[in-house]
Order: structure tokens, then C-alpha cells, then sequence
């Protein structure tokens, strides 16, 4: 089946491995669009999960709550499974690392105090909205995803890196395929941004290539992808080229308090353009 629309990408965490995820406010009504169903409170949809070949029983649910009680209170719509499902047991294995570091820590500590994983130890559950209203695909991002990946990265430039991500066909040009995951997201989310600010450059809030029937807008990652791996709309900026070839020649550190790049000969300047970094 062929994945349709990125919906979701997960940090995995104790509930992911037990008994689901919840859809932040922000995303639902692009859920239910997808799915083409309303969901009013209280209301449940059994639902198909595609994962690792493996289809598997989840239900959609918009919980009911007691709206006396919590007036202010928005929806919270939740994909589950059981604790015991063969998909529960099937994401423990699949994310063995976070499972027994989060189960470790949670022996050690006192119970309701948070876990806390390292940006090194972090793994990922995808979800995709497919052509299919009943199903919705999965995919992991593991820590030997992320191992793998950093390491078939590991001798190329930061800005050649952020261009193999924005190809669709890197895996016919000879680079492993251990990227392929990021490729995917990182399209999808540089795609969507390039769209929110109209192909122009948030720091110079030029469209360039347009007179010519071009789009030449480049994604950059503020903390560098090949340190961090971090491909969410949160680190990334739209940049016509000559920004981005003076970013990675200079290297100035970005503030996102202040939206602003501070170069090393002492030169600042402010984004043009941002609607999607909030400090
Ligand atoms: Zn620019
Ligand atoms: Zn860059």
C-alpha cells in the first residue's frame, strides 16, 4: 500500500510501548480529515496498524470526559493498544534500548517523577495516514537506525548531507540506504515548510529563482542533522542558496529567543521571515 501523508512522529516513550499515542490538538482535525470520520467524544473506531509487514488491531478513540469538570479542557484523541497486544509486545523488541532504559529507570526512581533519555538514546514511532481510511502505517526508528545512519554520514559535509536528504532518488545514486527514514520525513517536513513561506528565504525573505520559473530554496538544519539526526520542523529553515553556503561557511550560532544568527565577525541578524520557531 502506498503511504499517502506523514502524520506523526513520536519521541518512543513508556505509554508507546504499552498502550499507544496521543494526537496532539494541532494534528486532529488533519487526522480525522484523512480518515474521513468525524470523532466526537466518546467516540471509538477500530483501526488497522501496518507495521513491519505485520497488520495489526488498534483503536482510535476520543476519550470522554467529564466536561462539567473540565470545561476548558480540549479533545484527546489517542490510537491504542493493549498493554499484552502483539503489538505492544512487537514495540517492545522492536525498541529493546528504550525499553529497558526506560524500565530501568523507572525501577530506580520514585514513581510520576519523568523519564528522561539522552538525545543520543532517543528512538521514534512514524505514523502515516494511508490511502486506506481504516489503516494507518507505522514505522521505527531505532537506535540502530540512528547508529547506522550517523554512520553512513559520517564523512560528508553538513550541506551535502541536507541535499542528499532533499532527493528523492539518493538510493540510485549510490548512498546506503540507512538514510532512507530521515530522507523521507525530512522531505515531507522541508516540503511543507517550503509551502508555508512561499519558497522565499527566512532570512532574506527573497523567493529566488521565481523570475525564472524556479524554486531554489534549500531546508537547513539548525542543529546539524549530522550530529543530531534531528529532522523535526523545529530545527529546520528555509534559506535560498547564497544564505545557506554563507551559513555553513561561517558558522554562526542561531538564537531562536531572538530568531537571530550571530556570525563570528560579530555580524547579527535577525530572521525576515519565521512563523514556525517559537523560542
Ligand atoms: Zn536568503
Ligand atoms: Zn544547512
Amino acid at each position: 500500500m502506498e503511504l499517502t501523508s506523514f502524520l506523526l512522529k513520536k519521541k518512543v516513550d513508556w505509554s508507546v510501548l504499552q498502550e499507544g499515542v496521543t494526537i496532539p490538538v494541532s494534528l486532529q482535525q488533519f487526522l480525522t480529515d484523512g480518515i474521513a470520520r468525524k470523532m466526537p467524544r466518546g467516540s471509538a473506531f477500530d483501526m488497522k496498524l501496518m507495521l513491519d509487514g505485520a497488520t495489526y488491531d488498534v483503536s482510535l478513540k476520543n476519550i470522554k470526559f467529564d466536561k462539567e469538570k473540565y470545561p476548558a479542557h480540549k479533545d484527546l484523541v489517542q490510537l491504542r493498544w493493549n498493554r499484552s497486544s502483539p503489538l505492544a509486545l512487537h514495540l517492545q523488541q522492536k525498541f529493546c534500548s528504550s525499553f529497558s532504559l526506560i524500565r530501568a529507570q523507572k525501577a530506580s526512581v520514585p514513581s510520576h517523577t519523568p523519564v528522561r533519555l539522552d538525545d543520543s538514546q532517543l528512538e521514534y514511532l512514524v505514523l502515516y495516514l494511508t490511502a486506506n481510511p481504516n489503516v494507518i502505517a507505522a514505522e521505527c526508528i531505532t537506535n540502530a537506525d540512528c547508529a547506522a545512519a550517523k554512520d553512513s554520514i559520517l564523512r560528508l559535509e553538513e550541506i551535502d548531507i541536507e541535499q542528499l536528504l532533499g532527493r528523492e532518488d539518493m538510493g540510485s545514486i549510490g548512498v546506503s540506504s540507512q538514510l532512507a527514514k530521515y530522507r523521507k520525513l525530512d522531505r515531507t517536513f522541508g516540503e511543507e515548510l517550503k509551502k508555508v513561506y512561499g519558497y522565499r528565504c527566512q532570512i532574506c525573505g527573497l523567493p529566488i529563482g521565481t523570475e525564472y520559473g524556479a524554486r531554489v530554496s534549500n531546508t537547513h538544519h539548525i542543529e546539524y542533522f549530522s550530529r543530531t539526526l534531528d529532522n523535526s520542523p523545529g530545527n529546520l529553515l528555509i534559506v535560498c542558496p547564497n544564505h545557506h553556503s554563507i551559513i555553513h561557511a561561517t558558522d554562526p550560532v542561531f538564537e531562536k529567543k531572538t530568531a537571530s544568527f550571530k556570525y563570528p565577525n560579530g555580524y547579527e541578524e535577525t530572521l525576515k521571515l519565521n512563523v514556525h520557531l517559537i523560542a
